[in-house]
C-alpha cells in the first residue's frame, strides 16, 4: 500500500499512467503547457473504469490543490492496482481525474501556475467578482514585504490582534473564503477561468455527457484531525444535494453551511464546474479532507509560500528549502500510518459513493 504513494509529481503520475496501461482502461491525456521543476511535461491524465456511456459516474479526482494531489493520487493508483474495474456493474463507471492541477502538484505549491486556488475559480465571472469579505483589511499583514525583521513583526502582530478580536474560526472565514482582488494575495479566485476549469469542464461535457447522476469525490488534505477524512458536503438540510449526501455516506458528512465543518464557507469550488458541464445530471459532490498538521500550522505554510513566490524571489531565496519543507508538511502526511488512513478511508467513501449512484 505504501508504494501507492510517491515523493513527487513525476513519480506520481508515473505510478498512475503504469497502473492505468496494465488495467487496459480507456485514458484521456490533457497536456499542460508548463513544465515540472525538473523540465518535466505536465498533464491532466483520466482514466475511465466501466463502460464510457454509463448513466452512474464516480469521478475521484486529485491536486485540485496542486501539493494535496499526493494523497488522491495514491489512492487512484490503489483503485488501478487493486482492480476496482471489476467492482463496477454495466451502467457504473468510476473515472479517476489525475491531477486537476499539475502545475501546482509539480512545484508542491497549494495554488496553480497563476497563484489561483482553483478551488475558489469555479464562479460565474461574468456576475462580477464577489465581496472580499474583509480580507483587504488583512491582505498587507497576510502577505508581508519581508519575512523577518521588523516588517514580518507588525504583520504578525496585526494578525494575532485581528484573530484575539474575531476568533480563529472568523479569520478562516475571512482569509479563506476567495478573494478576487489581489492576485499575490492567498486564496486568490483569478480573474478567469484558469488552464484547469476550461480542461476539467470540457472534459466533462465531452465525456460525462450520458450521466444522470454523478458523485464527485475530490481529495484534499490540511484541515481537521490528522489522517482522519472529514466527508465535507454541500447546502445543509432541506437541501436536496445535502440530503441526499447524508444518505448515501451517513452521519459523519459534515458542511460549511450547517456549521459543522473544518472548513469555511467557500466561493467557486470544483463541484460548480461539473454543474455547469452536466446541466442535467443529478450531481452529488463531496470534499473528501484529510487532516495533517494543526489548522494554524497549515494556515502560515499556506502564508509563508505565498510569501516566497510574491516577495521572496521563490527558489532564488535562502528560505527557499525551510519554507517548501513547512508545506509540504502541511499537505502529505508521509508516515506510513498516514498513508494507510488515507487509503482505508479513500476506499471506503468511493466505495459508498459508488452504491450511492447506483440508487
Ligand atoms: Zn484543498
Amino acid at each position: 500500500m505504501d508504494s501507492y504513494f510517491s515523493d513527487d509529481y513525476a513519480e506520481a503520475r508515473g505510478k498512475f499512467l503504469a497502473a492505468a496501461e496494465i488495467s487496459g482502461a480507456h485514458l484521456l491525456q490533457l497536456e499542460h503547457p508548463l513544465k515540472g521543476p525538473g523540465g518535466e511535461a505536465l498533464g491532466t491524465d483520466i482514466v475511465f473504469l466501466g463502460p464510457r456511456d454509463a448513466r452512474n459516474i464516480v469521478v475521484a479526482g486529485s491536486a485540485t490543490h496542486g501539493i494535496e494531489g499526493f494523497c488522491g493520487s495514491g489512492c487512484q493508483t490503489g483503485f488501478l492496482r487493486e482492480n476496482w474495474a471489476a467492482r463496477l456493474n454495466s451502467d457504473t463507471a468510476l473515472v479517476l481525474v489525475h491531477a486537476n492541477n499539475p502545475y501546482g502538484f509539480a512545484h508542491q505549491r497549494r495554488v496553480n501556475e497563476d497563484n489561483i486556488d482553483l478551488n475558489r475559480n469555479f464562479i460565474d465571472f461574468k456576475a462580477g467578482r464577489p465581496d472580499s469579505h474583509g480580507y483587504a483589511e488583512l491582505h498587507p499583514s497576510l502577505v508581508p514585504e519581508t519575512w523577518d525583521g521588523p516588517a514580518r513583526e507588525k504583520a504578525d502582530a496585526a494578525i494575532e490582534t485581528f484573530k484575539q478580536r474575531a476568533g480563529l474560526k472568523q479569520f478562516q472565514q475571512i482569509t479563506s473564503r476567495g478573494q478576487y482582488e489581489f492576485p499575490d494575495g492567498l486564496f486568490y479566485g483569478g480573474s478567469e477561468p484558469s488552464w484547469s476549469r476550461r480542461t476539467i469542464e470540457d472534459f466533462a461535457r465531452k465525456c460525462l455527457s450520458s450521466a444522470a447522476r454523478v458523485a464527485l469525490v475530490d481529495f484534499h488534505t490540511g484541515l481537521g484531525p490528522r489522517g482522519y477524512g472529514e466527508i465535507i458536503g454541500r447546502g445543509g438540510p432541506g437541501d436536496q444535494q445535502y440530503e441526499r449526501t447524508c444518505a448515501w455516506y451517513g452521519d459523519e458528512v459534515k458542511s460549511a453551511a450547517v456549521g459543522n465543518s473544518a472548513s469555511v464557507r467557500l466561493n467557486g469550488t470544483i463541484d460548480f464546474g461539473y454543474r455547469r458541464a452536466c446541466p442535467k445530471a443529478e450531481i452529488t459532490a463531496i470534499t473528501l479532507e484529510f487532516g495533517t498538521r494543526p489548522l494554524e500550522e497549515v494556515h502560515e505554510a499556506i502564508r509563508a509560500d505565498n510569501w516566497l513566490y510574491a516577495k521572496g524571489g521563490a527558489d532564488n531565496s535562502p528560505c527557499f528549502k525551510t519554507i517548501k519543507e513547512q508545506v509540504r508538511a502541511a499537505f502529505y502526511g508521509e508516515d506510513s500510518q498516514w498513508k494507510e488512513d488515507i487509503w482505508v478511508r479513500g476506499q471506503e467513501i468511493v466505495e459508498q459513493a459508488l452504491a450511492g449512484v447506483n440508487g
